[in-house]
């Protein structure tokens, strides 16, 4: 893909709907209503030894991947989850591809984004967008709503919802033997810490996100990561109006020296954030910046929500391990350039599924390590093997210092540009390149990045003993 996408709860059962933002959605506290109770979760004796998947983690990955599972009544599909009203700390943009292919209703997207402006080192603002058709659009989405939304229909569809923070996975002894895995439950009341219980799998799906427990209990490896930073700002309504359809993306290396800054639209307010990888210990600082570089546009606003979020900068060493399968961040799937995940994680967890479910055959046999890696793994890296590949590229090209960023900036003006970011970033295939406007393109880029070094500011040194300048 040559996109820079920017170019970047439920209470199961019975409860109600509750997240931490105030929420005007009949349609989500319906679906929250629809919910089957909790069922009690069932030992190996009970349940005619049907095999047990569970599924750690319900963001994204993780309950695509148990409403998957779910489908095959053969197979007892388990969905643990530390905070089932959780908000991920996260920007919420989705692509349009993912509302249809996910069958999103209406009343997921917050807004919709049409246009987006691109503002360089220099300030140079270039509106991008120009190329989008009527029905075509970003997704901007509150993570609690869209969460709340795929886990209850992993519920709906079947699966068992434990609300439960996994704090330790046991590795079987013997071959085809059960994976055991230690939960806080806190389902039963008992306040912040939870009741300590245990319970039996034959197959994990990783969907813990960045900071995994099953990645480390199955030594994954480790991946390099950014942190990002958001604030979310109740701006007043008239300004908020200026951000109707629009999104914001800044980079400089006042914002950030590898990675973007931006501010974007949600529901009742503006997400505004930034991420570094190479001066971690920084990014109060860049965040500073890119309040600054908002200025009055988002000026005396109210910021009702701080978040920070390690963001995974590539897959781990080991995504598969015995019948352990890593999904989402907790693989290490957001695309570098844009920092897009939602849509990647949601993906990776339906592939998975996908891929476990019909080696299960009906839920009469177990699923070995060769056979996942063999499917999933292959399948994923085939169809996405390449878009990591070329923003990895573009990230190391265009965010390496203001002159390129600059550059990167100016390009954006062309329609050409506009139309391959656009298509490749909402309809996550590659796109039908022309090749005498790619040619023209790499003239232009020349060009731009001799007009950047004129233009642009030098980047201000970067020293960071404590933080390492080398990527893993
Ligand atoms: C600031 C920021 C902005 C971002 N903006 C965007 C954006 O605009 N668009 C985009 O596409 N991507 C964005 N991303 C990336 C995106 O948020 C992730 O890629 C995506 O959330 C991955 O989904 P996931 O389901 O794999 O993991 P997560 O969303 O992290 O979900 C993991 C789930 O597991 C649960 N969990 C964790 N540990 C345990 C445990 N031990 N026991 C039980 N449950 C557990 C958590 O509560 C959580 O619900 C952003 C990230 C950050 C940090």
């Amino acid at each position: 893909m040559k996109s820079a996408f920017f170019v970047s709860s439920l209470l199961v059962g019975a409860q109600a709907f509750n997240p931490t933002l105030p929420l005007n959605n009949a349609f989500v506290q319906r679906q929250a209503a629809r919910a089957e109770p909790i069922r009690a979760v069932r030992t190996r004796g009970d349940m005619d030894m049907k095999y047990r998947v569970v599924v750690v983690g319900g963001g994204p990955s993780g309950s695509c991947a148990a409403e998957e599972l779910a489908k095959d009544k053969n197979i007892e599909t388990v969905l643990l989850e530390r905070k089932m009203d959780n908000a991920k700390p996260c920007g919420g943009a989705i692509p349009l591809c993912m509302v249809s292919e996910f069958d999103l209703p209406a009343e997921i997207i917050d807004r919709k984004v049409r246009k987006m402006k691109m503002i360089s080192p220099t300030n140079r603002e270039v509106d991008i967008g120009q190329t989008l058709k009527p029905n075509e659009y970003i997704g901007m989405t509150r993570r609690e709503v869209l969460d709340g939304f795929l886990r209850q229909r992993a519920v709906n569809t079947g699966a068992t919802a434990i609300n439960g923070l996994v704090t330790k996975v046991e590795l079987p002894t013997t071959e085809g033997g059960r994976y055991k895995i230690h939960y806080s439950n806190f389902e039963k009341g008992t306040g912040a810490a939870g009741i300590p219980e245990t319970i039996e799998a034959d197959v994990i799906i990783g969907a813990d996100g960045a900071n995994s427990r099953v990645a480390k209990a199955i030594d994954a490896g480790e991946y390099n990561y950014a942190i990002a930073f958001q604030e979310r700002i109740k701006i007043s309504e008239e300004k908020m109006n200026f951000y109707e359809e629009l999104a914001e993306m800044y980079v400089g290396d006042d914002v950030s020296p590898d990675f973007y800054a931006w501010v974007f639209p949600k529901y009742d307010h503006v997400g505004v954030g930034t991420g570094t990888v190479i001066n971690r210990p920084a990014i109060k600082m860049y965040q500073k910046a890119i309040r600054d570089r908002a200025g009055d546009k988002i000026a005396n606003g109210k910021i009702i929500k701080v978040e920070a979020h390690p963001i995974p900068e590539h897959p781990r060493p080991r995504r598969v391990v015995g019948r352990v399968a890593l999904i989402g961040d907790a693989a290490g799937y957001v695309t570098k350039c844009s920092g897009e995940g939602i849509y990647f994680a949601a993906k990776s967890g339906r592939m998975a599924a996908q891929s476990i479910r019909e080696l299960m055959a009906g839920g009469t046999r177990l699923p070995t390590e060769k056979e996942i890696k063999d499917t999933y793994i292959k399948d994923y890296d085939r169809l996405y093997g390449p878009t990591y590949t070329v923003l990895d590229i573009l990230q190391r090209v265009f965010y390496s210092s203001n002159a390129a960023r600059e550059a990167f900036v100016e390009l954006c003006e062309s329609e050409y540009v506009q139309k391959v970011t656009f298509d490749s970033y909402l309809y996550k295939r590659v796109q039908g390149n022309n090749p005498v406007e790619d040619i023209k393109l790499l003239f232009k880029t020349i060009g731009a990045l001799m007009r950047g070094n004129a233009l642009a500011p030098r980047d201000k040194p970067v020293y960071n003993p404590v933080e390492s300048l080398k990527r893993l």
